[in-house]
């Protein structure tokens, strides 16, 4: 085999693996937004929440219905 087709071989197998390694590790990424995503979602529509449907205000601490969402208070998002 010719030395200049070797090193073009060598060259094109790394390239091919950076593709792949790049390709794998953006995926990797994305993944962990979306589970991030998922999770402070999940987080939020968990917290402060009971049975009586009242959200406490994350801003000030006063309590709200939980369907109003926003705080009659201070106005933040609850
Ligand atoms: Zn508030």
């Amino acid at each position: 085999m010719d030395v200049v087709w070797f090193g073009l071989l060598v060259v094109g197998v790394a390239m091919l693996g950076m593709l792949a390694g790049g390709g794998r590790s953006r995926e990797d990424i994305r993944a962990h937004r979306r589970w991030d995503a998922a999770f402070e979602h999940e987080s939020r529509r968990t917290s402060h929440t009971d049975a009586t449907g009242m959200l406490l205000c994350r801003s000030c601490g006063a309590s709200a219905p939980e369907r109003a969402g926003r705080c009659p208070g201070c106005g933040a998002l609850l």
